[in-house]
C-alpha cells in the first residue's frame, strides 16, 4: 500500500493468496540444464522478494512511503528478510515472525546468454484467505488499524467496503496466474495488471504481440475488470480500460537486458507510485513512464538490488 491509497494484491488460487516474505537464491549458468543433468553455474546470489515486497521496495525508491501485511517466517532468514524491508524504509508494524516457519524460497537459473530467467517457487504458507481480505486490508489502510488476530482477515465478500472508498485503488497482479481465477478479482481491481504468460493462462489466448495482448485486454474487460495494463517485456506494454477500450501500445526504451527478473515488480511498484502521487497523469503516460522504470531493472542482475532511485532517473519522470 502506498500513503494509504493504492493496495496491490495478487496470486489467488481457491482464495489462498501467496504474497510472502521470500528469500530467492539465484543462480547464473552458461545454459539450461537437461533433464536430471548436474551443470557448473558461473555466479551465485541470495536476494530478498517476494513480488509484493519488491513492487513497495521499488516505489518506495520513487519517493512515497509504503507498507507491506504479510507473513514472515522465524527461520531460514526471515530475520533478515525484516531488517532488509525496514532498511527500505518500509513501515513494519508487526514483528512477531511465525514461530517454526520458514518464508518462501525462489529458486531463479538464469543462463547467461538469454536474460529469461527460469522460476521454482515455493511458500510454506498461505496467509490472507481469499479476497475477503481486501477488507481487512484497506481498513488497515484507511484507518491505520492493526490486523492483530486471524479473525480480522476473513470477513465476507458482501461486506467488503474498501470499494466505497474513495481513498483506496487496487492494483492486481494475477501471479502465479491460474486459469480458474475467482471471477470477482476481475470486479474488484482499479487496474489488472500481468504479464504475456500470465495473460494466455488466464485466457488461453497465447500472447506474443501488442495485438494479441489487445484481444486479451478485451477479454478481461468482458470479465469486469476496469482497466487492464499487459506487459510484454521488451515491447514495453498495452493499456486499456472501459472508458478508452482501444488498445494502445506504449513501447518500452531499447536497452541491453542482462536479467529481466523482476521486471514486471518495477512496472507495478512505478505504476503505484504513479497512481499515489500523480493521480491525474493520464494512464498511457503512467505506463511510459512506468516502463521506463522497469527497463532500468533489467540492466542489473537481481531484482530489489536492480531497481532505480528517484535521484538516478530524469528530470521528466
Ligand atoms: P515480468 O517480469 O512480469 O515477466 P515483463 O517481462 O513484461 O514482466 O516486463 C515488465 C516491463 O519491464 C515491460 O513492460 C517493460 O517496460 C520492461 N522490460 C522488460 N524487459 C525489457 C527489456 N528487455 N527491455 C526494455 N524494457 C523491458
Amino acid at each position: 500500500c502506498i500513503e494509504r491509497s493504492v493496495i496491490r494484491w495478487g496470486g489467488e488460487r481457491g482464495g489462498e493468496n501467496v504474497r510472502h516474505a521470500c528469500i530467492f537464491l539465484s543462480s547464473i549458468t552458461p545454459r539450461l540444464p537437461k533433464a536430471g543433468e548436474t551443470i557448473h553455474g558461473t555466479n551465485f546470489f541470495i536476494g530478498f522478494g517476494g513480488k509484493g515486497s519488491n513492487m513497495c521496495i521499488q516505489a518506495s525508491r520513487l519517493g512515497v512511503k509504503t507498507s507491506i501485511v504479510c507473513k514472515v517466517g522465524s527461520l531460514g532468514g526471515g530475520a533478515k528478510w525484516l531488517l532488509s524491508i525496514k532498511k527500505s524504509y518500509i513501515a513494519v508494524r508487526r514483528e512477531n515472525p511465525v514461530r517454526g516457519g520458514v518464508p518462501g524460497c525462489l529458486s531463479i537459473v538464469l543462463p547467461s546468454k538469454t536474460a529469461e530467467s527460469f522460476f521454482v517457487v515455493f511458500f510454506l504458507f498461505f496467509f490472507l484467505k481469499s479476497i475477503e481480505s481486501f477488507r481487512a486490508l484497506a481498513r488497515y489502510i484507511e484507518r491505520g488499524e492493526k490486523i492483530d488476530n486471524q479473525r480480522e482477515l476473513t470477513g465476507r465478500l458482501d461486506t467488503m467496503t474498501y470499494k466505497q472508498s474513495k481513498t483506496v485503488k487496487t492494483v492486481f497482479n494475477p501471479a502465479p496466474a491460474l486459469p480458474d481465477l475467482d471471477p470477482e478479482f476481475y470486479q474488484y481491481s482499479d487496474v489488472f495488471c500481468c504479464n504475456e504468460s500470465e495473460a494466455e493462462i488466464l485466457t488461453g489466448i497465447p500472447v506474443v504481440s501488442p495485438v494479441d495482448a489487445g484481444k486479451v485486454g478485451s477479454l478481461l474487460l468482458d470479465r469486469g475488470c476496469k482497466s487492464v495494463i499487459i506487459t510484454l517485456g521488451v515491447e514495453g506494454s498495452v493499456v486499456m480500460s472501459v472508458e478508452e477500450p482501444n488498445p494502445k501500445h506504449i513501447p518500452t526504451r531499447k536497452i541491453t537486458a542482462v536479467d529481466t527478473t523482476g521486471a514486471g515488480d518495477s512496472f507495478i511498484g512505478a505504476l503505484a507510485f504513479y497512481m499515489a502521487k500523480c493521480p491525474d497523469l493520464r494512464a498511457e503516460e503512467m505506463v511510459r513512464r512506468a516502463n521506463h522504470i522497469a527497463s532500468v531493472s533489467v540492466q542489473l542482475h537481481g531484482t530489489q538490488p536492480s531497481y532505480a532511485f528517484r535521484k538516478d532517473l530524469p528530470q521528466e519522470l
